[in-house]
């Protein structure tokens, strides 16, 4: 497959995963957020701004180190480039990653706290484990990337953080993946707010990863 035919694909799929989360209803009101997909070496495509209404010829292609090489980003999507290449970086495994400010999971944001893997689908997604806070910095400053960067060192097996007094990250193999992750996220968040009210969220019993994983190895074999 040509270079080309890559990055048209992984085009088209960042611009379904986005219309994806419209559709979820887990983005913010102002429908703020910010998408990107691994390209080959230190490449990147990444939405220009904004994200409603998005179509794959509106996708930038930028560098790990801030260039803007095909497409145009407006000024303000300049800041996040290193908030997203701080995780190509350090996860050679990951193929997007996603920024949104969904409600629930930035009140845990705006909170401070971690929010609990307690609900199956976030458990099934790719997250069963808590995702953890970083530290406030402004966007895209070396404060957050720094931040976001010792968050991963401290936890190599989180695919997501909550970017305190700001939203959500999260990153995984591919665009749909990620989308579903952050639905995942969201859910659990809502759910965990939610059972506030009638005396609280409850952990899964001991050993219910292991049992999850066993259950996905029997459908997949
Ligand atoms: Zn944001």
């Amino acid at each position: 497959m040509s270079d080309a035919y890559i990055a048209k694909k992984r085009a088209d799929q960042l611009v379904a995963a986005a219309e994806s989360l419209f559709a979820a209803g887990v983005m913010a009101h102002s429908g703020h957020a910010n998408l990107s997909a691994r390209l080959d070496g230190d490449r990147l495509l990444l939405t220009p701004g904004y994200v409603r209404g998005i179509r794959p010829e509106d996708l930038a292609v930028v560098s790990f180190d801030g260039q803007v090489l095909e497409g145009e980003l407006q000024s303000v999507s300049a800041e996040i480039i290193a908030m997203h290449s701080v995780v190509y970086r350090a996860r050679p495994d990951v193929g997007a990653i996603i920024h949104t400010h969904s409600p629930s999971a930035t009140a845990f944001a705006v909170a401070h706290r971690p929010l609990p893997c307690r609900t199956e689908p976030m458990l099934r997604s790719g997250q069963a484990e808590e995702v953890p806070v970083v530290p406030w910095g402004p966007r895209g400053s070396d404060v957050s990337v720094r931040g976001i960067a010792e968050i991963l060192r401290q936890r190599p097996t989180t695919a997501a953080a909550l970017l305190a007094n700001h939203g959500l990250l999260a990153f995984g193999p591919d665009s749909a993946a990620t989308a579903r992750l952050i639905v995942a996220i969201e859910e659990s968040a809502e759910a965990e707010i939610a059972a506030a009210a009638i005396g609280g969220a409850v952990d899964f019993p001991p050993g219910a990863q292991e049992a999850v994983r066993a259950a996905i190895a029997r459908v997949a074999s």
